[in-house]
C-alpha cells in the first residue's frame, strides 16, 4: 500500500498530527514501536492529563526562553482555543477550573487518548502498534520510505513524533534522535528537565513533605545570574521537589554537567526582603513578646523548617527571640532571604517528565515543521528543541 504521509510515534503530537493530514484526505499510515497508542500521554497531569493553558500566544511563548518565537506560526494556526475545540469536535470537553491550566472535564488523561485513537480509527488511519521505525530512507533529499523490523514502507513525505527519552518506564527512548542524526541532522544536547533534584544539605529530610508556597529560587552562579523562578516547593527525603523546581530543573542539569554541582539561593519567605521580615517579625513579637524564636519564625513559614534554619545559624530554636544578640538575628534574617542549599544530583531520565534540547530549530523551517535538510521530512512534538514549564505547555 501506498501512503502519502507516514507518522513515526502514536503520542500525543503523532496522533493530531496523523489526524490533521486523515482529515485532509490523506492516506495515513501510524507507526507506534510500543502496543498501543499515548502512553505518555495517558500518565500526563498524574493522570489528569493537563492538555493546555488559557495563556494568550504571546505569553505563551515568552515561557520557553528564546525559542519560543519558533512556535509563532504554529501557535497561529493552532492555539489553545483551537486545541480545546478540537477537542470538543471529538467528545471531549474541557474547563479550566483555576482559569489557567485546562484539563478534560472527566479529569482523566485516558479520556484524552480513546477519544484521539476512535478519531484516528474513524479517519480509516493505519495505525500499527509494535512496530518500531529503525531508520528513515532517502533518494536525492528527500524522503522515500521508512523501514521497520517488519518491512519498509514508502511514502514521499514522513513526520517524526517520536518524543524525548525522559521516563523510560512509559517506553520513551531517545531512537527518533538517531533516525535523524543518521539523516545529517544536528541534535541539541539532551538534559532531563522538569525533574526533582538532589541537594547535599541533608537537613531537607527533616522537612520532607513541607510545601513551602512561593518561593523564590536563583543559581549562585555568575553564568547564571539572571535566572530565577518562583513557585512552590516540596522538601524531599534526598532533595527538593514541586512546581518551582520542575520548571527550574531545565536550566540546572546542564549547570550541574559542566560543573558537578549548583548552588542556589533559595528566598523561602514568599521573595520578603530583610526588611519585610524584620516587620513580620516585629508584629509577631508584638502578639508574643515572650514567643520563642520558633514562635516568631513559625507565624510565616513552616514550624519544621524555621527549627532547621535556626540551626543552621546555631540559634537554638526554643530559645527567646527576645534575647538573641543582633548579630544572631542579622544571620537569621539574611539565611531567610537566601537559604543555600547545593544540588548535587538527579534520577536522570528516568524521573525527567521533559526533554531540553532535540533537533535544531535551525534545521526545521518553522512554517510547516519541514526538516531544511530533507525534503518531505517533518517533525513534531518533544523531539524539537523546545520545552516548557508545568501547566499544559507541553502536550500544546
Ligand atoms: C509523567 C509525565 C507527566 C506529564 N504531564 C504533563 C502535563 O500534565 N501537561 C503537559 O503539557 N505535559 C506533560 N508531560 C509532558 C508531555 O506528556 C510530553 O511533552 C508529550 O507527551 C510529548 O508528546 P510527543 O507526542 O512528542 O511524545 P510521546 O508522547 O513520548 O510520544 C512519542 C511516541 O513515539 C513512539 N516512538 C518512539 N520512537 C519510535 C520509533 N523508533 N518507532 C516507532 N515509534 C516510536 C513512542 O513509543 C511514543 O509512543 C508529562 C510527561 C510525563 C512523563
Amino acid at each position: 500500500m501506498q501512503y502519502d504521509l507516514i507518522v513515526i510515534g502514536a503520542g500525543a503530537a503523532g496522533m493530531l498530527a496523523a489526524i490533521s493530514a486523515a482529515r485532509r484526505g490523506c492516506r495515513v499510515l501510524l507507526l507506534e514501536k510500543q502496543e498501543r497508542p499515548g502512553t505518555k500521554l495517558r500518565a500526563s497531569g498524574g493522570g489528569r492529563c493537563n492538555i493546555a493553558n488559557t495563556l494568550s500566544n504571546e505569553k505563551f511563548i515568552a515561557r520557553f526562553g528564546r525559542s519560543g518565537k519558533f512556535m509563532i506560526p504554529a501557535l497561529r494556526e493552532f492555539d489553545h482555543q483551537a486545541l480545546i475545540a478540537f477537542f470538543a469536535e471529538i467528545g471531549v470537553a474541557c474547563h479550566a477550573p483555576d482559569g489557567f491550566r485546562v484539563f478534560p472535564v472527566t479529569h482523566q488523561a485516558d479520556t484524552v487518548a480513546d477519544a484521539l485513537t476512535t478519531e484516528l480509527k474513524r479517519l480509516g488511519v493505519k495505525l500499527t502498534c509494535n512496530t518500531t521505525v529503525q531508520q528513515i530512507e532517502c533518494r536525492e533529499g528527500a524522503v522515500t520510505a521508512v523501514v521497520t523490523y517488519k518491512g519498509s514502507f514508502s511514502a514521499n513525505k514522513v513526520i517524526l513524533a517520536s518524543g524525548g527519552p525522559g521516563y523510560p518506564s512509559l517506553g520513551a527512548d531517545a531512537s527518533g534522535y538517531e533516525l535523524v542524526a543518521a539523516l545529517g541532522h544536528k541534535i541539541e544536547e539532551l538534559f532531563p528537565a522538569m525533574l526533582p533534584l538532589n541537594t547535599r544539605e541533608t537537613w531537607v529530610s527533616r522537612c520532607r513533605a513541607d510545601t513551602v508556597g512561593k518561593v523564590e529560587m536563583r543559581i549562585n552562579l555568575p553564568e547564571a545570574r539572571k535566572l530565577q523562578a518562583s513557585g512552590d516547593l516540596i522538601f524531599t527525603e534526598t532533595g527538593i521537589r514541586g512546581p518551582v523546581v520542575l520548571d527550574f530543573a531545565r536550566e540546572i542539569t546542564p549547570l550541574l554537567k559542566k560543573y558537578g554541582e549548583v548552588p542556589l539561593l533559595i528566598n523561602l519567605c514568599k521573595g520578603m526582603n530583610e526588611e519585610q521580615i524584620r516587620n513580620a517579625i516585629n508584629r509577631a513579637k508584638q502578639a508574643q513578646p515572650s514567643g520563642s524564636v520558633a514562635d516568631i519564625l513559625a507565624t510565616f513559614m513552616n514550624r519544621p523548617l524555621a527549627g532547621e534554619l535556626c540551626k543552621l545559624v546555631n540559634i537554638e530554636p526554643e530559645s527567646a527571640f527576645g534575647r538573641l544578640p543582633g548579630q544572631q538575628r542579622d544571620n537569621l534574617i539574611k539565611l531567610l532571604t537566601a537559604t543555600p542549599l547545593t544540588v548535587i544530583g538527579h534520577a536522570g531520565f528516568a524521573a525527567a517528565m521533559i526533554t531540553r534540547g532535540g533537533v535544531s530549530l535551525k534545521q526545521i523551517k518553522p512554517e510547516t515543521l519541514e526538516s531544511l535538510l530533507v525534503k518531505g521530512l517533518y517533525f513534531c512534538g518533544e523531539i524539537v528543541d523546545l520545552d516548557g514549564p508545568c501547566g499544559g505547555y507541553n502536550l500544546q
